[in-house]
Parts: structure tokens; sequence; C-alpha cells
């Protein structure tokens, strides 16, 4: 498989002629770049202020709300504010509560000094990318990748390795590729499981192989960003290198969050497990910039993870239909090639079919043409797949209601259908 060195030219920060007259940005700041999602969310939001009819498929939000109990928490935190600096690690009741939480999947063993907390999984994936990559460093993660993992890593300057996983393998890593990349002693590999952007959920089987490659090669840290960890399907379980080989739980970081298990993206909490010396560095980190997390936030926190856990079971439930209806609407479309989603609330279909063909008249001849003409005909949003590093898909995030769910796969057939 030959391998991919990235480096993705930025342009978003370039200086115009007028500011280059002015005091500089920082040179990582010519590799920063705005989200390529947020970009369509917006675009659909404005287009929907427009009073155009439109269904957004784009954001990876879980669009439910968290238990009463959540709010009560945060009710009852706010009447007895103390107005106070937190611990830069957590507060002991929210580490508790999260060291409970894993547990209850089966992570076991580990202490308060393994855990750190941030302002949502997000920035914790940007500490751990300051903690352990200095310039130049290699980091390995599979294509397609959350968004993020590119930009972060492309800020701190990092060396990129993108392991290529097509639809042809079903988006997915295989211990021949992970060898290869591990060989060259990254100083990170980063995992996701359950996928963001494809819905893929490793199975047990799968997971023993690949961390079976994993020991063998000591010098690389492995972070698994497994945030939608309780929203599994078809009995496949959620499994982590962890589970399967303990000793590993001295170079794994496990990267979780609130925001999609919970239904509190705006709440801002995420989490790791990790070695002491990470978990460590994580809270020097946070000492340095947002200090810890408000009062109110983790009381809400600690009442998400410590209640009932009957909200995520049930949205779990509901999402599998809902995969369903989005999976069964796809491969009705002749030449779409849909890997079936086992997880999260994603399905990113290899829409190249397309390819070479015109809609009204408009030439279709890569995957950011095909979105930008299916929300400007039909009035759907979805994101390109090149954002997540394959060009030949779409991502559908499809946790919306129902009604809006089925106009919008209705949209999409009736948008090939009409394809010359
Ligand atoms: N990791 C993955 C794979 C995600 O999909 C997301 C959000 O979409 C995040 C991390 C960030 O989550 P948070 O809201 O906790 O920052």
């Amino acid at each position: 498989m030959p391998l991919l060195l990235a480096r993705v030219k930025m342009t978003a920060f370039a200086p115009s002629p007028l500011e280059e007259m002015m005091p500089q940005l920082a040179t990582r700041m010519g590799r920063a770049k705005p989200s390529a999602i947020m970009v369509i969310a917006e675009k659909a939001k404005r287009l929907k202020a427009e009073g155009r009819d439109i269904v957004s498929f784009s954001i990876g939000v879980p669009n439910f709300l968290p238990g009463e109990h959540v709010y009560a928490a945060a009710r009852e935190a706010l009447a007895k504010d103390s107005g106070q600096y937190g611990s830069n690690r957590g507060s002991d009741a929210l580490v508790d509560a999260f060291l409970g939480h894993i547990e209850a999947l089966g992570l076991m063993g580990y202490k308060r000094e393994n855990v750190s907390t941030g302002v949502g999984a997000k920035q914790i994936l940007y500490n751990l990318a300051e903690a352990l990559l200095d310039e130049g460093d290699e980091i390995a993660f599979p294509a397609p990748y959350w968004t993020s993992y590119l930009d972060i890593a492309e800020i701190v300057g990092a060396k990129i390795n993108i392991l290529p996983c097509p639809p042809e393998q079903h988006y997915k890593l295989t211990p021949a590729q992970l060898d290869e990349a591990l060989a060259r002693k990254p100083r990170v590999f980063l995992f996701n499981n359950p996928s963001n952007p494809t819905g893929m959920v490793y199975t047990r089987d799968e997971i023993v192989a690949l961390a079976d490659v994993i020991a063998k090669y000591p010098d690389t840290w492995i972070i698994t960003d497994d945030i939608y960890n309780t929203m599994v399907f078809d009995g496949v379980g959620y499994h982590n290198f962890v589970h399967v080989r303990p000793e590993l739980k001295d170079r794994v970081i496990f990267v979780d969050s609130l925001s999609k298990t919970y239904g509190m993206p705006g709440w801002r909490v995420g989490f790791i497990a990790a070695p002491e010396s990470v978990a460590k560095a994580v809270t020097t980190l946070n000492s340095n910039h947002i200090t810890s997390l408000p009062e109110v936030i983790t009381a809400a926190a600690v009442a998400a993870l410590s209640g009932p856990q009957d909200v995520p079971a049930a949205k779990c439930a509901e999402f599998a239909v809902k995969r369903d209806r989005v999976y069964n609407a796809l491969i009705s479309i002749p030449g779409v090639v849909c890997p079936r989603p086992q997880g999260a609330f994603y399905a990113f279909p290899d829409i190249s079919v397309a390819f070479g063909k015109k809609h009204n008249g408009v030439a279709i001849t890569t995957d950011v043409d095909f979105c930008a003409a299916l929300l400007e005909t039909k009035g759907v949003a979805c994101v390109p797949g090149s954002a997540f590093g394959e060009p030949r898909a779409l991502r559908i995030s499809y946790s919306c209601p129902d009604e809006a769910l089925d106009k919008g796969m209705a949209r999409i057939v009736e948008f090939f259908a009409e394809l010359t």
C-alpha cells in the first residue's frame, strides 16, 4: 500500500498585502484552517434563513437532550455556586464518575492519576497533540478520518502519515497496513472506533489482530478516540486494544466525551484515561489555558455519567433503526456503494458513480460538485468526503427526526435518478 505523506497547503490565514505591513501571525497559523464541516453547516443555515426548505445531514450532532437529572444537577450547582476556579485535572467527583463510567465499559484498573478532562474531546485531542508531538514528529491515522485530526496535526507541525482505507476494505485498517505504518516508529498512532465519518465498528477479532501488531512496536503512543463507544449496533460490541491486551494500558490513551453519548455537545466535556505521565501532561496544559471546567458543567457531567443510563441506550436503539432507513435508501441507488455502518450516526456512501455526469446541465466531477449541486437543487446538505480524506464519498449525519431523514433520503435518490 503506498504511503501517503500529506502536507496540505493552507491559505485561510495567508496575509493580504495590507496585513503584510502589520505585525505577523505565528507561522503555524499558515497551517490552520476553519473546519470544513462547519463551512457546509453554515451555508445550509444561511439558505434556511433565506426561506429554503433545507434538510441538513451535515453536522455531527446527536439531536437529543440529556435527561432531566442532568439539568437538575446543573440547577442545584448554580444555586450553591462557589464562584471559584476548579481543579486543572477535573474535580474528584468528576474524575471518579468517569472512572465508574469506563469500568462499566470494561476498562478496569485506572486511578484518578490516569484521568484528565477538557473542554470536549476536541480540546483533549489538541492537548494530546501538544503533549506528545514535537514539530516534525510523525503521526499516523487511517483515512477516512475525522477532519480535526488532520487540522490539529497540521497546526502542531507534525509529519502526517495517512493510511488509506477505501470502501473496498470497508473503510477499515488492516493489520498489514498498521504493521507497515508502525515500522516507521511514528510518535503517535491515532485510531477512531466507531468511526466518524464512516460509522464502521471494528469487531473483537479485528481489534485483537490490530492489538497484536501494536504490541510489536513499543515506541508509539496509541490514541483511541472512541467517543461513540455506546452507539454500536447489531451486537458487534465495543472493543478497545486494552480490553484484548491489558498490558497496552501503558501506551494507550482512551479518549471519551459527553457530547454524543449524552446529547451534550454544547456542554463541552471530554476525558482521557491514559498513562499517568500523559494525564499529568494534559492537566499541566489545562493549568496554562482553560484552568478548569466550570462548576455547573462539572455537576451536570457527574450526573450524566453516574445517573440513569436509559437515554444513551434508547438513542442507540433509535439510531440503529435510522441507520437501516438510510442504508436501505442508499443501496437502492444503482452504482452507489455503502459499507454498512454499525455505529455512531453516520453513513459514508461512495457516490463516485455520479462523477462525469450532469445534473440540470451542471457537470459533476468531484464530491464537492456533487454536494454543492445537491444542496442547491434539492436543499440537502451533506459533507464532501474529501473533508475526511476520501474524495469518492460523502458523509450523511442521520441523527435528525425521521420525517426529515426520509425527506432528505428521497431527495438524494431523486437527485441520482435525474443524473444524465
Ligand atoms: N472525535 C470524533 C471522532 C468526533 O466525531 C468528534 C465530534 O464530532 C470529536 C472527537 C469531538 O467531540 P467533542 O464534542 O467532545 O469535542
